[in-house]
């Protein structure tokens, strides 16, 4: 990005794309072999891979409870995923995003029926490009479905920002490191509902009606987003194009 460059000129941003508009999205579920459930997701240029095991008998034991299952959330990004190498393992960003997504699905994944036991998601990040926490999410959510686990509904999940003063939908790499605020949103969805929001954060700095524009535009994002998971699922379980 160049020095005085503008986000948006006459109503289009950098990348071509409207104010309200996601980036290119591309979902296939049941992609590994080895695992209950797996997705292949692309969000633009952010390239993800989910596997999730479980549910399955928690080790060590103390680890379980006896009520529910416990849901394990690891995000990872590869060290050739982004511009400067990152070192390979666990670093504080990696361990807040683990946290806040596995946090994300707690009230959408029907734990009482599966007491003792584990469900565990793992997230590969491969290409970055800014918001690859919820595109973590979105291939979960898919990852968790082909697995079979028993959920309320989908979590769906975009990050919406400001730049140049317009809110904005799905922000690529540059408007995220220089924009005015990054918010990614997460929401639980039953039956094309949007039923609450389970993960909200936000970076910058933002007036309290443009917090609920984002929130809107967020919603819409995220119903489009769900019906492309849907659509993927579809196909895994059938082996046919989704009808609505
Ligand atoms: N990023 C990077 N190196 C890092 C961490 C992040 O280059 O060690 C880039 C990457 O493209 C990422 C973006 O910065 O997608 C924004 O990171 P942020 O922490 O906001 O999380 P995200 O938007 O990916 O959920």
């Amino acid at each position: 990005m160049e020095e005085n460059q503008k986000f948006i000129v006459n109503g289009k941003r950098i990348d071509g794309r409207k104010i309200d508009e996601l980036r290119p999205i591309k979902i296939e579920a049941g992609v590994l072999k080895r695992s209950d459930g797996s997705c292949y997701l692309e969000m633009g240029n952010n390239k993800i891979i989910a596997a999730v095991y479980g549910p399955r008998a928690l080790h060590p034991r103390h680890l379980q409870d006896p009520n529910k299952a416990v849901i394990r959330y690891r995000y990872n990004m590869a060290p050739f995923s982004v511009e400067e190498r990152k070192r390979p393992g666990p670093d504080r960003r990696s361990v807040e995003i683990s946290k806040v997504s596995r946090e994300a699905f707690e009230p959408v994944v029907i734990k009482e029926l599966f007491p003792r036991s584990s469900i565990d998601i793992f997230i590969e990040v491969l290409q970055a490009d800014a918001g690859t926490r919820v595109a973590g999410l979105n291939a979960a959510s898919v990852a968790l479905a082909d697995a079979g686990v028993p959920m309320k509904g989908m979590v769906t999940a975009v990050a919406v920002g400001k730049v140049d003063d317009h809110i904005v939908l799905d922000l690529f790499k540059d408007e995220d490191n220089y924009g005015q605020a990054d918010i990614p949103i997460a929401m639980f969805i039953r039956d094309g509902k949007i039923e609450g929001i389970t993960l909200l954060q936000m970076d910058g700095q933002i007036t309290k009606d443009e917090l609920k524009e984002a929130i809107k535009l967020a919603k819409k994002g995220c119903l489009e987003i769900y019906r492309l998971q849907k659509e993927a699922l579809f196909k895994r379980c059938r082996g046919e194009d989704f009808v609505e």
